[in-house]
């Protein structure tokens, strides 16, 4: 029985001792519990909310840009724009021409870009208060206008200095540098895009004196209060490259310095083809040198 009251309180104090013992445990453990779980709470919750302001900031940033930019250029750039860079257009029917009003041409049939004709009007009237007559020699000119002219240069059909220029000057660049310095290669002429105007006569000595220097004068003075620059100014330090100076052509700012900013990468090269000697259009670089080489006060 000693033996067994033994054992039996062995086992006694064995039980309370793992109950005491797991008791001691669980306490122990539960505020370990406790403190731990609350930590990372707390920590998960401090951390948490920066992703989501992050990602809230950083969300509305790229949508605003991305759309605002987007539109602008697309509409104006893609098909539409290239058909008015190149002059593939009917003004008679295209909604965004409209016709040089009767008074200011020399012929029937002239067309410009609707607002360069609005802002002409509105120029020429102030230049009539001003006792100085503006008339419209040339305005709006198709590319195959102006392939006509340069295809015929080119072939001799139209002689240029007398001569036949496949005779005079047979290197395809030297020629086309040679038509250049009196027209335009089809495609890059800014009469294409309606926004051009060639006024009262197309030589610079008729604007050196008299009634043409007075339109001149004028035109220098007040042209740019209505959009308009002349674009093919003396040749110089300023302007290295290009066509020679053009006292005669006027061109609406507004509208053609947005054609030209568009004109390297929806024009571009690509697309000028179709006439006699295309390929030395990149050889020349006409685009950099010529479209490109205008007046820098011009430019905007
Ligand atoms: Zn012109």
């Amino acid at each position: 029985m000693t033996l067994h009251g033994l054992l039996a309180s062995t086992a006694l104090l064995m039980l309370a001792a793992c109950s005491r013992s797991g008791d001691d445990a669980v306490i122990v453990k539960q505020p370990e519990i406790v403190v731990e779980t609350p930590a990372p709470q707390v920590a998960q919750t401090v951390e948490t909310p920066p992703p989501p302001e992050a990602v809230v900031q950083d969300e509305p940033a790229p949508p605003a840009p991305t759309p605002a930019p987007a539109p602008a250029p697309t509409p104006a750039a893609e098909p539409v724009t290239l058909k008015y860079l190149m002059g593939d257009v009917k003004p008679g029917s295209d909604p965004l021409f409209k016709a040089v009003p009767g008074k200011l041409a020399t012929r029937a049939g002239m067309y410009g870009h609707k607002d360069a004709v609005a802002a002409l009007e509105k120029m020429a009237d102030a230049a009539a208060t001003d006792g100085v007559d503006l008339k419209v020699v040339s305005a709006f000119r198709s590319f195959n206008d102006q392939k006509t002219i340069w295809n015929n240069k080119w072939t001799g059909a139209t002689l240029v200095e007398g001569g036949k220029l496949p005779n005079t000057v047979p290197d395809p660049k030297k020629r086309a540098l040679k038509i250049l310095e009196f027209s335009s290669m089809p495609g890059t002429s800014r009469h294409h895009w309606g926004t051009d105007f060639d006024l009262n006569d197309l030589t610079n000595t008729y604007f050196a004196s008299g009634k043409g220097k007075k339109i001149h004068d004028w035109l220098t003075a007040h042209g740019a209060d209505y959009g308009f620059c002349q674009v093919y100014s003396p040749k110089g330090a300023d302007r290295p490259n290009g066509y020679n100076e053009e006292r005669w052509h006027w061109s609406y700012i507004p509208v053609a310095s947005a054609y030209l900013a568009q004109y390297p990468t929806v024009m571009g090269y690509d697309h000028l083809k179709g006439f006699e000697g295309a390929a030395a259009a990149k050889d020349i670089d006409v685009i950099t040198n010529y479209v490109q080489g205008i007046n820098p006060a011009c430019k905007r």
